[in-house]
């Protein structure tokens, strides 16, 4: 069996740019077969006609099912010349394995199997839950596995995504929840004319100004226990006017909101619309897209990882649930969920790379995860 380092420089040497796969999957199968995972490849087909690859690989048949999920896809390189070291070679130098994917997230899959190659199981199943669709549109992998599982009866005890969560040090922060996120976007309509002669024309951008003014400035709520306080953000003002003395006819503008639990999608939706009712002002509130808030309540598995970074790196991590949305999304919906990984701060940047020594030791805390995960349960 190859160490951490080794399995992910391999895996680094695959250009696995969503949605293509460039046999990453096949290659994984090729090694958790041997280790004794059943491997079943998903793949799903996307709008596109583009097949997704997807596995699912559990060693074991007893309960309980602890589940380890990531994503092999990554983002594109950008110029290939600006990165010291070609992106898809895996170089090793200045005690870094440098690449695409280093961190975002083929190390903490590298750590996770090789934690598992060194630990025995007698009381419970080890599985592995990959997708090729995370930093792409999400719709055909991690959310399609799911109803997979579902389909199959197929259950998980407990799951850890190996997201990069980690801020500072190696094992700071473990997110342990996501705030829900709503896209929306708002129309105003006039009439157009010429600015010589605003009295025949009816323009809709001021009255735009008093819609947004009103989103912007109401306080969605003042937080939720583990959570920030909710957020509006307008991300766009359009227009589209080309000429300087015509009063344009529509205004569209878009905005986001990240939301705790304080909400779901519906009440904060409906919140909005009562919010732009009290301006008294014809516009259209469109919903573009929405994912819901998520917490995973205090869970004995927590504690053992929090217990096994502090035995590792001698850090107490924070329990966080600030940052973007990840798969843990759907994962939710069957199992407690945790995420915890490597540094964040070279995530899709020129020059991604990790720290050998931070690779050896996410691999001790997952190892020894495992073991108080296991011993618990025993
Ligand atoms: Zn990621």
């Amino acid at each position: 069996m190859m160490n951490t380092l080794q399995l992910c420089q391999h895996l680094i040497q695959f250009p696995s740019v969503t949605p293509q796969d460039k046999g990453i999957m096949d290659f994984l199968v090729s090694i958790l077969e041997p280790m004794g995972f059943k491997c079943h490849l998903l793949p799903f087909t996307d709008d596109n006609n583009q097949v997704i690859q997807n596995l699912y690989a559990r060693k074991g048949t007893a309960s309980p099912n602890l589940c380890f999920a990531g994503h092999v896809d990554v983002v594109p390189t950008g110029p290939e010349t600006s990165w010291t070291h070609p992106p898809f070679q895996g170089n090793i130098h200045s005690q870094y394995l440098w690449g695409r994917g280093t961190v975002d997230m083929k190390g903490s899959i590298a750590a996770f199997i090789s934690a598992t190659a060194s630990t025995t199981i007698t009381n419970g199943s080890i599985s592995l839950m990959i997708t090729g669709d995370e930093e792409g549109p999400g719709t055909h992998g991690t959310k399609k596995i799911i109803e997979w599982l579902e389909k199959n009866n197929e259950t998980i005890d407990f799951c850890i995504v190996g997201e990069p969560t980690s801020e500072a040090k190696l094992g700071d922060i473990i997110k342990i929840g996501r705030r829900g996120s709503l896209n929306a976007a708002l129309t105003v309509n006039g009439t157009q004319g010429h600015v010589a002669y605003p009295h025949k024309a009816d323009n809709p951008i001021p009255k735009m100004l008093k819609l947004l003014t009103a989103l912007d400035t109401t306080i969605l709520d003042k937080g939720y226990p583990n959570f920030q306080p909710s957020n509006l953000e307008i991300t766009s003002i359009d227009v589209g006017n080309q000429a300087s003395n015509v009063i344009p006819q529509t205004v569209t503008a878009r905005f986001n909101c990240r939301f705790n639990p304080t909400y779901t999608t519906q009440s904060l939706e409906d919140h909005l619309r009562t919010t732009l009712d009290t301006i008294n002002i014809d516009c259209t509130l469109t919903i573009i897209g929405s994912s819901e808030p998520f917490l995973t309540k205090t869970h004995a598995a927590t504690n053992h990882l929090t217990q096994a970074i502090r035995e590792i790196t001698g850090i107490i991590p924070e329990l966080s649930t600030s940052g973007g949305t990840s798969d843990a999304r759907y994962i939710h919906k069957i199992a407690p969920v945790v995420e915890c990984g490597l540094k964040n701060d070279l995530a899709h940047k020129v020059d991604e790379r990790v720290s050998i020594h931070d690779l050896t030791a996410l691999t001790k805390i997952y190892q020894r995860f495992i073991q108080l995960y296991f011993n618990a349960t025993s």
